[in-house]
């Protein structure tokens, strides 16, 4: 979600060290490191996303590809088996390569397969050759070497090489938040909630620990398993401050995704754990009404809206947003994070603790994801502008909420049964 902005990276951690791995197998010092295209061969991202590019591969034959042949686009057997072929002897001894299912700045996610148990995890593989990069990857290995959480994602073991670190990781099999929202084509106020509520549990355990993510968005949250009732986990610790359990030393580093950084960042005050929480505001927003409370492609005017705290309520869906979490929403994204709300102090909010108790039936009031679906897809057009057209008038007219409500939830099956159809 987003503009598909980069992250914005730190400067060097000086707090940070890879001694705190749970399991490091170091490098062996293999001669030829058959690996070391890994990244070369399908560069790119690196360029797009403002991080230094490694040189592009200069034997095209090296890949197994014709010149001609790398244009087009490979069948997925053979990309499997070339992201196979570039991986360490002792991580393909253990861990059969499945296939290819996440890209970052740095990283490469594969699904993969242990060998003797045939259980199901990903490897996450990122390249440390360069500065960013093993930033990154130190960051991630601190944290993640001290968590455990139903809500976390579990590090299991990590293999190192001279310029790459893998770790194994427990697989989430349900998609990024944001794709399940839109495949789902509608959702609910109490859905929000339920998400709410496990991230804000594994966000709470993090920062009692002493642990900011700093990069909290909805690409970052997995759900387990493609099911109605999965659990959502947090991963992608590559931003992570980690400080000792107790230490409330306040953090100085400008990083982040650029939509979720929170006003203190951009000013470069010292910040705490706070801005774990106005990124979650940022993400509530979203929630609710599949748009982004502050969105701009200039850089400069989006962190002026930061800023200023500048976000409304106005459009569809808002009017049928209740109050409650509006004012959830508003005590996440305060400018000043001595207001804000804490992870504990979120957990209590009346809105989360309301739904929670409640019958999913009594609350399948509003359609949410309507402007998800309009983004998504193309196909949606028509019923867009009617769409619009329906809701400003209804707005205007100040109609009974129920009548609202009964209006939205007929939209919303129209949409639900447009976009499966
Ligand atoms: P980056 O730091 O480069 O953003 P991430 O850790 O966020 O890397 O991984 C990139 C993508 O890979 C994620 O958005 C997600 O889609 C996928 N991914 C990462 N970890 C897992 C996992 N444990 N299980 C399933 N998919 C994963
Ligand atoms: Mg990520």
């Amino acid at each position: 979600m987003g503009c598909g902005t980069s992250k914005v990276l730190p400067e060097p951690p000086k707090d940070v060290h890879l001694d705190l791995v749970k399991k490091v197998e170091p490098y062996c010092g293999y001669k030829n490191d058959i690996y070391k295209h890994f990244i070369k061969d399908d560069g790119g991202d690196a360029i797009k996303s403002g991080f230094p590019s490694p040189p592009r591969h200069t034997n095209p034959y090296a890949s197994g590809c014709s010149p001609t042949r790398l244009e087009q686009p490979e069948p997925r057997k053979n990309r499997v088996a070339k992201y196979r072929a570039k991986f360490d002897p002792r991580v393909t001894a253990k861990y059969d390569i499945k296939a290819l299912i996440g890209r970052g700045s740095f990283s490469r996610v594969v699904r993969v397969e242990h060998k003797a148990t045939k259980q199901p995890y990903a490897i996450k593989m990122i390249e440390t050759k360069y500065r960013e990069g093993r930033e990154v990857c130190e960051s991630e290995l601190c944290v993640l070497r001290r968590v455990r959480h139903t809500n976390i994602i579990q590090l299991i073991e990590v293999f190192e090489t001279q310029e790459r670190v893998y770790m194994v990781m427990e697989l989430a099999t349900g998609g990024e938040l944001f794709d399940r929202i839109i495949a789902k084509g509608s959702f609910t106020e109490r859905d929000a909630t339920r998400v709410l509520q496990m991230v804000l549990d594994g966000v709470k355990y993090l920062h009692t620990l002493g642990i900011t993510h700093r990069d909290l968005k909805p690409e970052n949250l997995l759900y387990y398993h493609p099911g109605m009732d999965s659990k959502i986990m947090i991963t992608d610790f590559g931003l992570a401050s980690a400080r000792k359990k107790g230490d409330d030393c306040l953090m100085k580093t400008t990083c982040g995704t650029p939509e979720y950084i929170a006003p203190e960042i951009l000013v470069r005050k010292p910040y705490t754990n706070s801005v774990d929480m106005w990124a979650l505001g940022v993400i509530s927003y979203i929630l609710l009404s599949g748009t982004m409370p502050f969105e701009d492609d200039n850089r400069t005017r989006l962190y002026r809206q930061i800023l200023k705290g500048k976000y409304s309520y106005s459009g569809e869906p808002w009017p049928s947003v209740s109050n409650l979490a509006k004012d959830f929403i508003d005590r996440l994204l305060t400018v000043d994070p001595a207001d804000r709300m804490t992870a504990l102090q979120a957990l209590k909010h009346p809105w989360v603790v309301s739904m929670a108790a409640s019958s999913s039936m009594k609350n399948l009031h509003r359609s949410i994801s309507q402007n998800l679906l309009k983004r998504a897809s193309s196909r949606c057009q028509s019923t867009k502008s009617a769409q619009s057209t329906r809701s400003s008038r209804s707005t205007k007219s100040n109609k009974s909420r129920r009548v609202r409500e009964r209006e939205l939830r007929e939209l919303n099956l129209r949409y639900q049964q447009q976009y499966n159809g």
